[in-house]
Parts: structure tokens; sequence; C-alpha cells
């Protein structure tokens, strides 16, 4: 048989009175167990709380890491975008030359199917940037397809001598040669691709042989440029001039006049870029002056 009391005693320390107190068994008990309970309760709570605060943390990471995503996405689908843009262009290009070229069925689906608002959902995202990277594939594929037509066609048309690129394209002196250089603007070193030939703002630039205009255009860094396609592999570029005389699709004989000499895009002085690629590769234009 447990005792049905206790006796509690509160022992001061020095001289002070011992302090008793008396309880029951049964208040013990109870006293007992709301403690028990109460701090079981108390644990329980803390415990939650650390594991919401983890959660939370964890909560607000995982959004920060989806909107990046998502911004990533958009970037990624602009650029896709920019890209659909530019073969537009080409595309557009490509068909002038071949009305020029008399080149009937135009290789060219459409373009404008694409693109567009992009997707919200992440998943429908992905498969729109797959169907996006598939479009432009296949254009890049009609456009190569169709650039070998025009350039079988220039070589029915002319005989490898008036195609291939000969003399200067200005009448002035070489300041920068093909070949590994220090870029002027960033001072890394770079491949620079072709030939500066100085001369006054707004000499004649002439093409180099005889050909069609396959691009007339303004780049940020070439500045205002006219590209010519001549058959045997051959295309010439002239870059930075202060005026572009002809249009895409014109035709154009050795000696004609295309552009003026200038200053724009990124460039340090007065001077033609002067470009030869042959089959798609920069050749030294010095070797065809
Ligand atoms: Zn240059």
């Amino acid at each position: 048989m447990p005792p049905k009391r206790f006796t509690i005693l509160v022992i001061p320390e020095g001289s002070h009175k011992v302090r008793r107190f008396s309880v029951e068994r049964v208040v013990l008990k109870r006293f007992f167990a709301v403690a028990a309970f109460l701090s079981i309760g108390f644990f329980l709570l803390v415990f939650d709380y650390v594991q919401i605060n983890l959660d939370q943390k964890e909560l607000h990471r995982l959004r920060v890491e989806n909107r990046s995503q998502g911004e990533d996405l958009h970037k990624l689908m602009v650029k896709l975008d920019d890209l659909r843009k530019e073969l537009v262009v080409l595309a557009q290009n490509d068909a002038k030359v071949r009305v020029m070229a008399k080149l009937t069925k135009p290789k060219n689906d459409s373009l404008a199917g694409i693109g567009g608002p992009a997707e919200a959902d992440v998943s429908k995202q992905f498969d729109d940037i797959q169907r996006r990277i598939d479009t432009i594939r296949r254009q890049i594929d009609l456009r190569r397809e169709s650039q070998e037509e025009i350039q079988g066609f220039l070589n029915d048309e002319r005989s490898l001598l008036s195609a291939k690129p000969t003399g200067w394209p200005v009448k002035g002196w070489l300041t920068s040669t093909f070949g590994m250089r220090r870029d002027p603007f960033t001072g890394k070193r770079k491949m620079h691709e072709g030939l500066d030939i100085a001369a006054r703002t707004g000499t004649d630039v002439r093409v180099t042989a005889d050909g069609i205009v396959s691009s007339v255009r303004t780049e940020p860094g070439y500045g205002k440029m006219v590209v010519v396609e001549h058959g045997y592999g051959y295309r010439t570029y002239y870059s930075h001039n202060s005026k572009n005389y002809v249009k895409v699709g014109q035709r154009v004989k050795r000696g004609d006049r295309i552009a003026a000499v200038g200053n724009t895009g990124r460039s340090t002085g007065s001077h033609v870029h002067y470009e030869i690629r042959l089959n798609g590769l920069p050749v030294n234009p010095k070797k065809y002056l």
C-alpha cells in the first residue's frame, strides 16, 4: 500500500526556517501528469515552429528559383525569336535573289507560324522552345539548299574569271591585314577576317567581281555593309560604308560602284573592311588584289 500523503521539505541555506508542505498523493500525481502533458505540448509546439520556419525558407528559396528559371526561359524565348526574325530577313533576301536568278519555286515555308507570346505553363514552355528550335533548324536547311542552288545558277551563268574577286574595292592604303591582331576596341587578340583599306569618306567602293547583291544591311559592328554573291563559292563583303548604293537582288559587274567609304559601325576611321569568303570561309583578300 503506497502512502496517502507526502511531505515536501524546502530547506533554505543559512539559518532560515525549514518549510514543510504536506501534499496528498492524488494531488501530486495530477500535478506530475499536468506537468508532463504541458511539457510534451510545449515541445510539440517548438518542433512545429522550427519545422514551419524551415518550410517557409525552403518555399521562399523555391519561389526565387522558380522566378529566375521563368526569367531564363523568357530570355531564351526572346533569343529564339530574334533568331527567327533574322531568318525572316534572310528568307526575304533569298527570295529577291531567287527572283533575279529566275529560280522559280520560293524556298520558304512560313516563319510567321512560330513566335508569338510565350506559354505560361513551364512544361508547355519547354515544348514551345523545342518547337521553335525545330522550325529554325528546318529554315536553316532550306536556306542552305537555296544558297547552293543560287551558287549553281551563278556558276552556270558566268565564268570563273568573272566570278573570282580581283583587284582593290577602293583606291586607298592598307591599314590592317588579314590574320590575328589586337582588337583596336577591346585590346584582345582576335582574328581579323579581312583587309582594312583607308580612304576618304565618300570615295567609291567598287565590287571586285560580277555577281548578285545578296545583302544590304546595317550591323552594330560592321555598320552599313554590302554582301555580293559571285558563284564558284565566292562571296565578298564591304563594310563601314557611309552609303550603300545597291539593292538586294541587283546584278553587278566588276568595277560597279556599290557604296561610299565611311566610318559606320565599330570603326576608328574612314575605311573599307573588305572580306572574301570562299565556300563560307574567310580567305586572305591580299592574294586577290
Ligand atoms: Zn577590318
